[in-house]
Order: C-alpha cells, then sequence, then structure tokens
C-alpha cells in the first residue's frame, strides 16, 4: 500500500451493541469510514475517521443540481477468517464512468482500493461471519462545493461507508411492465450509478405497490415494448432452457453480478442469450408454458427471483420448479465470492 491515510479511531466502538444474528440490511453502520475531498483541483490526503454526520453548505451543489454517484459492494469471511472482496475494481471503473458523465472528477483508483483495504482492515470485526452475511460497502462521491450557480461544483467529496447486512432477502417478488414511464433514455444517465435515477424511479415504483406489485420492470423509453431493468437490478428470463439478458446500453447497467451470471452460466452449460427481450415474446411464453424462470441480478440481493408479473392489467404466474437456474447461479456466485469454491476467474481479491 503506497498511499498515505490519516487515521482517527473512535475512542469507543458501538460494535457491542450490535446483534451479528439479526442483521438488518444497509442500515446498521460500522464504526470508521473513509473520507477524501477533492479541492483546489486536486484530491487531498484522504482520512479514516469516525463515522459521523458531515457538515456541507446549504448552497452545495449536490442539493441543487444532483451531482451525486455511487457504487455497491460487499466485503465476506470465510471461514479461516479471510476477507475478500468481488471484482472490486470494476467497481472503481463503474464509479468512473459515472464520474465522467456527472462532471465529477475521477477518483484515482490507489484512493479507491488503498483507502477501501485500509477501512476494512480497521473494522475488520464488522464483517460479519454468518453465512449469508456480508459488509456491505457504499462508496460515494458529491458535489460538495457551493453556488446557485447551474454549472459544475469546484469541490467534491468521496466517501466510503459499509454496513454489516443480513440475507437481502426480498421474497419473491410481484413485478408490474411498465408502460408509461421510464427509467432511462438515449442518451442520459440509465447506465451511471447516479442518485437521480433512483428518485426518478421512486414515483413510477410507489404507483405498482399501490397496485400490488413489488416492484416494476423496467421497459424501453420509446417505444415500451422491450424489458430492461428490474428495478434497480438488471434481468434475466429463461425461456425453456435459454437465459436471456437485455445488452447494456446508455440505458441499462453494466452490473457486475448480471455479467458475472452470464459467464458462469456459459461454463456451466446454461445457453445463454444477450440480446433485446420484446415484451410480447415474454406474455406469449407465459401463456404457451415456455417462460420458465425470471430474475433480477445485483450485488444487495445477487439474485432476486420473480414470481410473476402484471401487464395491461393481466397478471401472469411463473411456474414454481424443483431446480431453478435462480438456486444454481446464485450457489455457484456465492460460492466463488465466500471462498468456498474455486475462483477459476480471479474474481476474488483478498484484503490482507
Ligand atoms: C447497481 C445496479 C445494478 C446491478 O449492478 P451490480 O454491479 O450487479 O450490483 C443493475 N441495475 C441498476 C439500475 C443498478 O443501479
Amino acid at each position: 500500500m503506497t498511499t498515505t491515510i490519516e487515521i482517527q479511531r473512535v475512542e469507543n466502538s458501538k460494535i457491542t451493541s450490535v446483534d451479528f444474528d439479526n442483521l438488518p440490511f444497509g442500515s446498521v453502520y460500522s464504526d470508521h469510514m473513509l473520507t477524501c475531498d477533492f479541492k483546489d483541483g486536486a484530491w487531498q490526503t484522504p482520512k479514516i475517521e469516525p463515522f459521523a454526520p458531515i457538515s456541507l453548505d446549504p448552497s452545495a451543489k449536490i442539493f441543487h443540481y444532483g451531482q451525486s454517484i455511487f457504487e455497491g459492494m460487499k466485503a465476506y469471511k470465510d471461514k479461516d477468517g479471510n476477507t475478500m472482496l468481488f471484482r472490486p475494481l470494476d467497481n472503481c471503473d463503474r464509479l468512473n464512468k459515472s464520474a465522467e458523465r456527472l462532471v465529477i472528477p475521477q477518483i484515482p483508483e490507489d484512493i479507491f482500493m488503498d483507502g477501501l483495504k485500509a477501512l476494512l482492515k480497521i473494522d475488520n470485526a464488522w464483517i460479519p461471519k454468518k453465512e449469508g452475511s456480508s459488509l456491505y460497502i457504499r462508496p460515494f462521491m458529491f458535489a460538495s462545493g457551493n453556488g446557485f450557480h447551474a454549472s459544475p461544483a469546484d469541490a467534491y467529496k468521496f466517501i466510503i461507508c459499509t454496513a454489516p447486512s443480513g440475507a437481502y432477502f426480498a421474497g419473491k417478488v410481484k413485478v408490474l411492465i411498465e408502460e408509461k414511464y421510464a427509467r432511462a433514455a438515449n442518451g442520459g444517465v440509465g447506465f451511471a450509478k447516479a442518485g437521480g435515477n433512483y428518485a426518478a424511479q421512486f414515483y413510477p415504483t410507489k404507483l405498482a405497490i399501490e397496485k400490488g406489485y413489488n416492484q416494476v420492470i423496467w421497459t424501453d423509453d420509446n417505444t415500451h415494448q422491450f424489458i430492461e431493468e428490474a428495478g434497480a437490478m438488471n434481468i434475466f428470463v429463461r425461456i425453456e432452457n435459454t437465459l436471456i439478458t437485455s445488452p447494456t446500453s446508455d440505458r441499462i447497467l453494466d452490473g457486475i453480478t448480471r455479467k458475472s451470471i452470464l459467464q458462469i452460466a456459459a461454463d456451466n452449460d446454461i445457453e445463454t442469450e444477450v440480446r433485446k427481450i420484446s415484451v410480447g415474446e415474454v406474455v406469449a411464453a407465459a401463456k404457451n408454458g415456455s417462460l420458465k424462470e425470471m430474475f433480477g441480478a445485483g450485488t444487495a440481493a445477487v439474485i432476486s427471483p420473480i414470481a410473476g408479473f402484471g401487464y395491461k392489467e393481466e397478471d401472469f404466474d411463473l411456474p414454481v420448479l424443483e431446480n431453478p437456474f435462480a438456486t444454481k447461479l446464485k450457489k455457484l456466485i456465492t460460492d466463488i465470492q465466500t471462498n468456498k469454491s474455486e475462483d477459476p476467474y480471479g474474481w476474488r481479491v483478498f484484503v490482507k
């Protein structure tokens, strides 16, 4: 490690107040956070300090113009107490792709990686050991510079917070295929993990929940004829024995879980296709029985199976299978993440 990091430890750890057997998802925070300021055209020395509220000027541009991006990743412990990350450089790359689109400065890879590893070492005791649990990691960057002028800020903050979390279990979800709203448009910011994308999803999702669904299946903004994402996850559809997912684009986030599933499926004799998926095809497949599974894929839940979907006032149930691809793929990927199997791809990164 080469990056200099200023370290200020907590006086009293909060860890004894946390029930590691009953962890929620993402709402209990570890003792420390990593912070790094960008000002006068340069990143300053990163700091590890006690997790605490931060102070911002009311005119900070984050509040007015939404220059804000984030990542979601996890750290795991194996049975021998080793700490592992999963493809963390991909998160760093993606954060910088999001940054470019939102005119936020690039975070150097060594601040991201050395900072994260140092934080995980200091808060090592916060990484849950229980099966299915993990330390959820939230790196984010936003405009802390001031001014009501609608232009990029001159100062930014990069922060990494962590949250020991239990298994993310949403149950089997009922989804509504969206016919009116869109989460992303051509030429827009859908490919970026920009905060505003999620704010824009809340209203259509609220309407879907009022109709009795849990989540929205996003369709393309132009025709609403093609399935693109499931909530804040990538979508997979299994028709007969072929697993299909939409190609990434301006509108579709390039998920690390998605691309890992594509690789693992292909290497485990599951036929995959990356192509546009039309709503008509999914409805027809549901009607003739060839639609076997649908699931969302993302870091938090890994794989989130869909029980059924609604479209144009009609509901369709998916069959209950004995050995769904969802279960098989989830085990294959989490076994790699948690060091229970070989990692032929070199995806695990140990924190030493
Ligand atoms: C984060 C995210 C995903 C999943 O990405 P992972 O890298 O697998 O966590 C998919 N879609 C959207 C819209 C997302 O924000």
